[in-house]
């Protein structure tokens, strides 16, 4: 196992009417700004609850609604205008991950006079921490479970056709109430997103090179499990809370730092999927259900020994060499996202070899240029990977 130093002071209030606990997870005396995204939260009646549940204390609250999938850098500094004229001083964010990652810009933004003026210098700094010493303190009420950002310090912000992580572990949220009730309203496109989303963020921590770290791998596998034995049930029967329960609490723990812990990581499906989504707006689960596939097809050899765990484990493939186990493996893996009507090639999102060209372009620009946990998926991979994928 890996040194690790693993820190989530996230808390998580988690079940069916949570929601009243909002009135003493929020400060009685704060200045609440609470941020929403394009109005399915003002349509199932959800941020009127939170409204109703903020009035119950004499605290001052007002709304920053409008964020958009992908969150726009331009869209996130409107609110930090916000934050900085009405002194806001907790951030509630209510919605997927979108709503939560550009809370999470938001409140470093606004709370570090060192960068006003030249925000973006904030995206420049990739997976290592951005070099800050405050944030406007936020709590979150999910109502989309895919990213794990509700339990984690990261977050994706698009500016033109970059899109860039941000990552403080100033931005944990202080809380985050996750009511799976209140995902029921979700259209199934983004529920399978969620499946497949949680599925990938495993799957970037667990196929890497082994370091004999027995727990994380069986807590790995048990998650990928629970997404198989759940994933079709959640997406077919909205309301089923028993599967829903279970998908809202296996995409936090994917991506809370726990089976990230003393292991490699790998990232290299995500760099690739941001560039799909930046350029020609594929939702980003979709873009991961594409690039995955192929990228193992295309790495096996440094995969070999994960894979070949991966199939026994996870898909209790056993007989074959194993070539035939890697395969079947990756075939099935295919065969589940597809079950969940998420296509696995480039083609069925439009995108030819004149399309692949420009994601390898943006990805020198943005230096993706060695990225996985060793470093070694260059441009001509990449290029392997997206050309297999067409
Ligand atoms: P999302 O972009 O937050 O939301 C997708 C859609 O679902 C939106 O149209 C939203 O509508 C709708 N929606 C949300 N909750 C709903 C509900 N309860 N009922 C009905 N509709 C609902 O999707 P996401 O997959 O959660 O977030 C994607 C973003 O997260 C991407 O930018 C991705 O790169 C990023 N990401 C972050 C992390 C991380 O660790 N922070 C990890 C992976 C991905 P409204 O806008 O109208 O609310
Ligand atoms: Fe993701």
């Amino acid at each position: 196992m890996l040194n690790f130093n693993f820190y989530n002071p996230t808390q998580i209030v988690f079940g069916q009417g949570q929601l009243s606990q909002l009135d003493s997870l929020v400060p009685k005396n704060a200045k609440v700004l609470i941020t929403y995204g394009g109005g399915s939260v003002v349509r199932n009646g959800v941020l009127a609850q939170v409204k109703a549940e903020l009035a119950k204390s004499a605290r001052s609250v007002s709304e920053f609604g409008g964020i958009e999938s992908n969150p726009k850098f331009a869209t996130a500094m409107q609110a930090v205008e916000r934050v900085r004229a009405e002194q806001i001083d907790f951030l509630l964010a209510v919605g997927g991950g979108s709503v939560m990652d550009a809370t999470k810009f938001i409140a470093l933004a606004a709370a570090n006079a060192d960068y006003q003026g030249q925000e973006e210098q904030l995206l420049i700094h990739g997976f290592n921490p951005v070099p800050v010493n405050n944030a406007i303190a936020l709590g979150t009420v999910a109502t989309l479970p895919a990213t794990g950002s509700e339990m984690n310090c990261f977050a994706v912000i698009s500016r033109g056709e970059d899109k860039l992580p941000v990552y403080s572990p100033l931005t944990f949220p202080k809380f985050s109430i996750l009511d799976p009730e209140l995902t029921y309203t979700l259209p199934a496109i983004q529920v399978a997103n969620g499946v497949v989303d949680a599925f990938v963020h495993v799957v970037e921590q667990y196929v890497t090179y082994p370091t004999g770290a027995h727990f994380q791998d069986r807590t790995a596998e048990g998650i990928l499990q629970t997404l198989l034995e759940i994933g079709k049930t959640t997406v077919d029967e909205p309301s089923n809370y028993a599967a829903r329960s279970n998908l809202v609490w296996s995409a936090t723990m994917a991506l809370n730092g726990l089976i990230g812990s003393g292991v490699p990581h790998d990232w290299s499906v995500h760099m690739l999927g941001h560039e799909l989504t930046a350029l020609f707006g594929v939702d980003h689960a979709q873009s991961l259900a594409v690039v995955l596939p192929s990228m193992w097809r295309v790495r096996r050899e440094p995969k070999r020994e994960k894979l070949l765990q991966y199939a026994e484990r996870v898909w209790g493939i056993t007989e074959g060499g194993d070539e035939a186990r890697i395969d079947a493996a990756i075939a099935n893996t295919e065969a589940f996202f597809n079950s969940l009507g998420i296509a696995t090639r480039l083609s069925a999102h439009g995108i030819d070899q004149q399309g692949v060209e420009r994601v390898l372009q943006a990805l020198e620009k943005h230096g993706m240029v060695a990225l996985s946990e060793r470093g070694d998926v260059t441009l001509e991979v990449s290029r392997q990977v997206l050309e297999m994928a067409l």
